[in-house]
């Protein structure tokens, strides 16, 4: 590979740890280390009087200096900003994000030299606006984001060229279905997908962006503060130093449970020491109800992909927290399968991005692609409508969840008045027949309307829903050839200029000529 030649690159932003990876000259990925020398980069941010410090220095500043760390940020994208006061601001979650994707970038460009354009991966089960605040995170930190893709069809990437399915002399394989189980620190996601032939195709996904690791952390927490009040009648979470050096001890005591059969955690606050046993029996009693969730959506999965265990022929493990034995005794018990744990459950997706990255510069330097990716949509997307009964508003569905991507839907809108200059569509993601209950994606006002158009004119609005999962908006008045491509209106989205702003602030770069 030549300096000038672009690297493939792929980026994992997790809620808890990021990982960044690259195809060597061989086409193979490999993961990057960071300036500490770890491949794993904790998505943790110290404010610090002038600098932003990432990684793992931010995260012993939890003990110390609680009030000036942000983690678990990728949680609160689609947010305006992030719930904490930093250093006397509050930031959008994507420049939070940025931050993390800012010290890969650089980290990793002092190995492989300069690159800007990568891929980033999401859940499964983000919905458009998170998409959008990552891509517009990837921004800020001064890349060029060819694409996101889903975090399972990432790892599924990555397990299918492990298992050479992706070599030019290999078929393929026959036809395989996997269901990918991905465990993280903050996010839960369930994936079935068809391998085979070259292609990945995403059958059904569902999942939930509230449960991860962090929740199994904060269950012993708990236990421990319990514990600590009964004995002192002192709750060691009122202070924020105390109850972070606690959730490291709880983190690691997780880890230590994975390995071991029982293990102890210590907690001492306002001159007060517990020291709490805490056996393996006892941690699964007191998480149980959150595997349960992960067991419930996984058989949902399964069921909307209109299949059966004994139709799924690999269940694949992805995420750091899937090395809890109780995640794969569940798996193992519901499915009658060993779980894989053949690839790295925390680089796959890094990896598996990495190699989408690669198909995705060959296609630009017009070669034919190894593998391809056919995705579905993981909500419903609709517009809201007034109910012709009852008048009240509803959530017009035009593209149910699980429909394979690329899409397009449309719908016609008549307008009301004579002249009408303008027509609002407002579009809503979600299940639920009451539009309060979704996610507003955004606005989109159709404007300029030809003059003296009569009452009752339809108006054709399209739905384009890429691979990606974003989403575009063409509009079509009867009787024009004119079709317009609309913006959507997004209520806590960051404007261009703001991203640039934001993207000289955090990676000194000026704007790009390809802004997302
Ligand atoms: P994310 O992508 O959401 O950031 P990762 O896939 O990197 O998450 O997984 C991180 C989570 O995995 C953390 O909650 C961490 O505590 C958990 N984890 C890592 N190793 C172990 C282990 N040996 N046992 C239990 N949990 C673990
Ligand atoms: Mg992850």
């Amino acid at each position: 590979m030549t300096k000038t030649s672009q690297r493939a690159v792929g980026v994992d932003l997790g809620t808890t740890f990021s990982v960044i990876a690259y195809l060597d000259d061989l086409g193979r990925p490999q993961t990057l280390a960071n300036a500490e020398g770890d491949k794993l980069t904790p998505s943790v941010l110290l404010f610090e009087d002038t600098s932003v410090v990432v990684g793992k220095e931010a995260v012993k500043a939890m003990a110390t200096e609680m009030v000036h760390v942000a983690e678990c940020a990728k949680r609160e994208l689609g947010l305006r900003v992030y719930h904490k006061v930093l250093g006397g601001h509050q930031y959008p979650p994507e420049a939070l994000q940025a931050w993390v994707l800012n010290k890969l970038r650089r980290d990793a460009q002092q190995q492989i030299g300069p690159f800007e354009k990568v891929v980033i991966t999401v859940p499964a089960y983000f919905d458009e606006v998170r998409r959008k605040a990552t891509q517009d995170a990837g921004y800020i930190a001064g890349f060029d984001v060819m694409d996101i893709i889903n975090e399972p069809t990432a790892a599924a990437v990555a397990f299918g060229f492990q298992q050479g399915f992706l070599s030019p002399d290999s078929d393929g394989g026959e036809r395989r279905r996997i269901l990918v189980y991905d465990l993280g620190g903050g996010t839960f996601d369930v994936t079935v997908m068809e391998v085979g032939g070259h292609e990945f195709r995403a059958l059904a996904t569902d999942g939930d962006v509230q449960l991860g690791g962090r929740d199994w952390d904060q269950r012993l927490v708990d236990y421990v503060c319990e514990e600590f009040i009964r004995q002192f009648g002192l709750d060691p979470r009122e202070d924020p130093n105390t109850q972070g050096r606690l959730w490291r001890e709880c983190e690691d005591a997780k880890r230590t449970l994975s390995a071991r059969q029982r293990a102890s955690i210590a907690c001492d606050y306002q001159g007060h020491a517990v020291r709490v046993e805490v056996t393996r029996e006892l941690f699964l009693d007191i998480t149980r109800d959150l595997l349960d969730r992960t067991a419930f959506t996984t058989r949902q999965t399964l069921q909307a992909a209109g299949l059966e265990w004994k139709d799924i022929d690999r269940v694949l493990l992805v995420g750091g927290s899937t090395r809890m034995p109780a995640v794969s005794d569940m798996l193992q018990e519901m499915s009658g399968m060993v779980p894989d744990r053949s690839i790295s459950p925390d680089e796959a997706v890094a990896s598996g991005a990495a190699l989408h990255a690669g198909l995705l510069l060959s296609r630009f330097a017009g070669q034919s692609p190894a593998f391809n990716i056919r995705n579905v949509n993981s909500h419903s997307l609709g517009v809201v409508a007034t109910d012709a009964k009852t008048r009240r508003p509803r959530n017009a569905i035009l593209i149910p969840r699980n429909t394979p991507l690329p899409v397009t839907a449309k719908r016609v809108f008549k307008t009301q008045k004579h002249g009408q200059k303008s027509i609002l569509v407002q579009i809503v993601e979600g299940e639920s027949a009451s539009p309060d209950d979704c996610s507003q994606l955004g606005k989109c006002t159709v404007r300029d309307l030809p003059p003296d158009l009569p009452a009752q004119t339809p108006i054709e609005v399209r739905f384009h829903y890429k691979e990606n999962g974003r989403l575009t908006v063409m509009v079509n008045v009867q009787g024009t050839d004119k079709e317009l491509r609309h913006e959507i209106t997004r209520e806590n989205s960051l404007s261009q200029d703001q991203l640039d702003t934001w993207r000289h602030y955090i990676s000194g770069l000026p704007p790009a000529a390809s802004a997302p």
